[in-house]
């Protein structure tokens, strides 16, 4: 039998081995390590296992075959490189093991820095730090116990989840001993107690010593990043980022350089452009003698990075050379982890780095304008999300409203809440319906649900790259951090801000572009890109780059969208402000609000009518209030189609409720008052009433079954659009019928609605089509037929969901979706965003049907899903030619019809 070659996997990769485009397999931050390396650029050696390690480990609980060696050969060519070994108890290689997924998940998983440090090797480092030089030997020591301690606590934090406050607490302990509050001022014999003290916690809680054998530590480290994919807050920071969460996380091996040698070393975070506002020139925050985690974690304030010039010009320059290239190879924002050991700067880390909506909007004007980028990659560069945040209101300021704190606007908006000082405490009151402030000394990666609970984040300590503001910009959410003014007492629930006590409940405003904090409540202005799109400011002539930004990507857009944007709207009101916007159309009038107000007592004659004679009389009134309302409409929308769809819901509904009727007319009996009109009422809401109203008497049913209703209707869309087109405008108007599931209802109504609209349009050259809602899932599946007498379809998405899902519309979301997206059964309610594989192939189906059926079929959809960004992407890939959506995300919907155009040319756009 011939012998069987087994092809091992390669499950680890050398930095040089890899590159940018390998995120999916080395994660963002391996693959950007090894195009850097690629480069040519200081990035210390390192290796990368890759996802699919950790995929496979997360299955079975077992490192897959062949990792160990894998990992070992590549640890000894690290050795070479580096000329030391891990854990020489001579000259120790230290390694860092850091997680990397796919997508960027700022501080959501592990690492352990250090490793490869034990009671032999802590000396060794010591010595080796000292060098020949006898003088900074104090120091030398210092910073390897400082280095030993760290691996402790953040190995027994992430490896064997030893609580990490009983670590601060045994860090504080030694502070208060020597009488302060700097980390800095504790000597080398003072942190060779600590590491007493963190081993003794760290026996506690394992029961076993903290390991000695650095090759264990490291294993146990991999196992750890590994595992933290799974951690509670990286599934929650996922599903709120629609993460995948089968994408597993590479672990990025490297060897440790050291911020923290002395004056001459420091670490920082840097962007080649402002990630706030997106203005060119670098901007970062750096600090001397302190290692990577420092900045991050916001523990210590740092300085700006412009600082570096003065403390250490050569690397500065280097840092910015540096800086530029990035940008020019990555043709984006970059942002970078560095640092500096001894006067020698290392790179530990870029990508292209998360920015504000504004940033997204101005950097890619910006790239487009230095030739970077053509439109069409800008397109790319931006999204319907952050269009979206860009249209929210910020603080209307004068002079009543002094800020009592200043910090760094870390994530912009306005918000306005009570304030809360703990993560469950905002997750409480949001889920009374209250906005609450989050106030923290920092945030930590456990407070994820308050952020995401929360209207608005305030820190008092840390950075524009602290955890608070990298997190809250991802989101979306406002932030203002380091406002140091303010001192927040969290056990005691309230901060001190110049003399002032605030405590939890009392209400703040924060202004996330300016960073200033103000109690009570600060009253709001709207955007200026809605200033913009409702023509208010010219974007040839204001001096404002984001405007300008939006304008030409928004006309780039606008000329390569095969989609057309109309807009849902019932009011002259709407359909004005959406025209304003950029809507094409009306997609759906709905006529049921014409229905209320001082109208619903026409509708209550209707309904108790008791012969055609009061019918036909109710029906007369409504007929000129009806023609009032499309008049005003078609007005508006001059020259554009208007879709009017026939009511839909039940009728009792305009009717008051049962149990108020009930307790009226008991009242009034009891009063002897003459109740024959409550009682006929009652009467009516007892006889109409049923089980299932949304699967009841409703949409085409009513037009079937209520005499003269749908053909008043009809009369008064006619009659309007001839008064309008007489007037001199153009009225357009599409007629719908919803609920259709079968041809024969659609061609009963149609057949009645022709008659009438023929006599009302005579010569006048109105043109009246014909069409329907799909929104039944057999309207869709029997589509083919329904097209034969319908001039057009539009997608009822919200019904078609309701009834392709069988979920309640009104029901299920709050009900149980939570226990379906914890399942994963879907990543977002098919509500919000469209569910391409079931519903959304009823309506491939019904668009194909009907297409072949009648070539010239127009096809839109206007169910909620017309403005969310995923949904219009999948309707422009079915070949709809609109989707409507409601005023304000029309401008979304122009957006993203574009970015859906250029991606069927082909690249990947997240
Ligand atoms: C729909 O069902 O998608 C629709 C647009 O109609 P409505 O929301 O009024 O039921
Ligand atoms: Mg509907």
């Amino acid at each position: 039998m011939a012998k069987q070659e087994t092809v091992e996997h390669k499950y680890v990769y050398a930095f040089a081995e890899g590159n940018k485009d390998l995120k999916e397999l080395l994660g963002g931050k391996g693959a950007n390590l090894a195009e850097m390396t690629n480069l040519g650029l200081p990035v210390p050696p390192g290796f990368t296992i890759t996802t699919e390690a950790c995929k496979a480990y997360l299955v079975t609980g077992e490192e897959p075959d062949g990792l160990a060696d894998q990992i070992a050969a590549h640890l000894a060519s690290l050795e070479q490189a580096m000329g030391k070994r891990l854990g020489d108890p001579e000259d120790p290689l230290l390694v860092s093991v850091r997680s990397g997924a796919k997508f960027s998940m700022p501080g959501m998983m592990e690492t352990v820095l250090n490793v490869g440090l034990n009671d032999r090797s802590v000396q060794g480092l010591a010595r080796q730090a000292s060098g020949a030089d006898a003088q900074t030997s104090g120091g030398a020591d210092r910073f390897a116990w400082d280095s030993y301690r760290r691996l402790i606590q953040m190995f027994g934090k992430t490896v064997c989840e030893v609580p990490g406050e009983e670590f601060e607490h045994a860090l504080d302990d030694a502070k208060r001993a020597k009488g302060t509050h700097d980390d800095l001022d504790l000597d080398a014999d003072d942190l060779r107690g600590l590491v007493d003290a963190y081993k003794k916690i760290f026996f506690k809680h394992t029961g076993r010593e903290f390991p000695q054998e650095p090759r264990e530590q490291l294993d146990l480290a991999i196992r750890a990043v590994f595992e933290s994919w799974n951690a509670e807050r990286a599934v929650l920071y996922r599903r709120q980022e629609r993460i995948p969460a089968d994408l597993g996380t590479a672990v990025n091996v490297v060897a440790m350089v050291f911020g923290n040698l002395g004056p001459d070393s420091g670490t920082g975070v840097a962007f080649t452009r402002d990630p706030a506002s997106g203005a060119q020139g670098i901007y970062g925050d750096y600090l001397a003698n302190a290692q990577g985690e420092d900045v991050v974690a916001g523990i210590r304030n740092t300085v700006p990075l412009q600082e570096l010039e003065r403390l250490d010009k050569k690397s500065y320059d280097e840092l910015l050379g540096i800086m530029a290239r990035l940008e020019g190879h990555y043709r984006d924002l970059c942002d970078i982890e560095f640092t500096i050991e001894r006067g020698k700067l290392w790179m530990l880390q870029t990508r292209v780095g998360k920015r504000t909506a504004a940033a997204a909007f101005v950097i890619a004007g910006q790239l487009v304008d230095e030739g970077l980028i053509d439109l069409d990659e800008a397109l790319h560069r931006v999204n319907g999300a952050q269009l979206a945040q860009l249209m929210f209101p910020r603080f209307r300021l004068d002079h009543e409203f002094q800020p009592v704190a200043k910090g760094i606007g870390a994530s912009p908006g306005a918000a306005s809440g009570k304030v809360v000082f703990t993560s469950a405490r905002a997750v409480e009151l949001a889920a009374e319906g209250e906005s609450v402030i989050l106030v923290r000394r920092e945030t930590n990666p456990d407070d994820l649900n308050g952020m995401i609970a929360a209207q608005g984040i305030l820190t008092s300590r840390g950075g524009k790259t602290s955890h608070a503001a990298v997190v809250a910009r991802g989101m979306g959410k406002t932030c203002v951090s380091g406002a140091d003014e303010i001192e927040v007492n969290v056990p005691q629930r309230r901060f001190v801000v110049g003399g002032q006590t605030v405590v939890e409940g009392d209400v703040v405003s924060i202004d996330g572009t300016t960073g200033k904090v103000y109690l009570g409540e600060v009253p709001v202005m709207p955007s200026e890109v809605v200033q913009y799109f409702e023509g208010s400011l010219d974007p040839e002539h204001v001096d404002n780059p984001l405007v300008r930004a939006v304008h030409r990507i928004m006309s780039h857009a606008d000329g390569r969208r095969r989609l057309a944007v109309r807009t849902n709207a019932d009011t002259g009101a709407d359909a004005a402000r959406a025209r304003r916007f950029g809507a094409e159309g009306i997609g759906l009038c709905r006529t049921e609000h014409m229905f209320l107000g001082d109208r619903r007592e026409l509708v209550e004659r209707l309904i108790l009518a008791r012969d055609n004679t009061e019918r036909e009389a109710a029906l007369a009134a409504l007929l000129p209030l009806q023609r009032a309302d499309f008049e005003e409409i078609f007005r508006e929308m001059d020259g554009m189609p208007v879709t009017v769809r026939l009511i839909d819901p039940p009728l009792h509904e305009f009717l008051p409720p049962l149990e108020q009727l009930a307790v009226n007319v008991a009242v009034a009996q009891e009063r002897g008052e003459d109740v024959a009109q409550e009682e006929a009422l009652l009467a009516a809401v007892r006889r109409m009433h049923e089980e299932n109203p949304m699967l009841g008497l409703r949409g085409v049913r009513l037009g079937l079954v209520i005499p003269g209703l749908f053909a008043m209707q009809v009369r008064a869309i006619a009659e309007a659009a001839v008064t309008v087109t007489r007037s001199g405008a153009v009225a357009r108007p599409e007629i719908m019928v919803p609920l259709v599931g079968a041809v024969q209802e659609l061609e009963t109504v149609r057949a009645e609605a022709e008659k009438i609209i023929a006599e009302v349009v005579g010569d006048s050259g109105v043109e009246v089509l014909i069409g329907t809602m799909i929104e039944v899932p057999r309207a869709a599946l029997t589509a083919g037929q329904i097209a034969e007498a319908a001039q057009f379809f539009s997608f009822g998405t919200n019904d078609l969901t309701q009834m392709g899902w069988g979920f309640s519309r009104d029901d299920v979301e709050g009900a149980f979706f939570w226990r379906y997206l914890e399942l994963g059964i879907f990543g977002i309610s098919p509500f919000e965003s469209i569910d391409r594989d079931g519903v959304g192939r009823l309506v491939r189906i019904a668009a194909e049907e009907g297409r072949a059926a009648r070539p010239e079929l127009k096809l839109g959809v206007c169910g909620e899903h017309g403005g969310d960004p995923e949904s219009v992407h999948f309707f422009h890939e079915v070949g709809l030619d609109y989707v409507s959506c409601s005023p304000f995300r029309v401008p979304v919907a122009r957006l993203e019809a574009g970015r859906a155009a250029v991606e069927t040319d082909g690249s990947d756009s997240r």
